[in-house]
């Protein structure tokens, strides 16, 4: 996994960065995410623009990666050890949709 170069980057940053906020690192999760939005705007069409659509596509998964990537450092600067939540909410994610049957 990527796991490594996260926990690389959290050191980087922590190193780099004297004043951590977890409201800042909070808001910028919402920044990252509106910019998502925005763009799964443009790939349905909401936007009344035409737009290359694998401009968008490649834009669009670079703003979801930024989102996973704040994420991350948010959990860090709260103290949160997300890889162990993440493996615990997986599995509950998949217990759930394993149980779940359309009617
Ligand atoms: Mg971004």
């Amino acid at each position: 996994m990527e796991e490594e170069k996260f926990e690389e980057l959290w050191r980087i940053f922590n190193e780099k960065v004297s004043e951590k906020h977890p409201i800042f690192q909070a808001a910028k999760i919402a920044e990252e995410t509106g910019e998502a939005i925005n763009l799964v705007f443009k790939l349905v069409g909401f936007r009344r623009e035409s737009y290359n659509i694998d401009e968008v596509r490649e834009r669009l998964s670079g703003e979801l990666a930024d989102i996973v990537i704040t994420t991350f450092i948010c959990a860090k600067v709260c103290g949160i050890n997300l890889w162990k939540t993440l493996d615990k909410k997986l599995d509950t994610e998949i217990n759930r949709w394993r149980n779940y049957y359309v009617q």
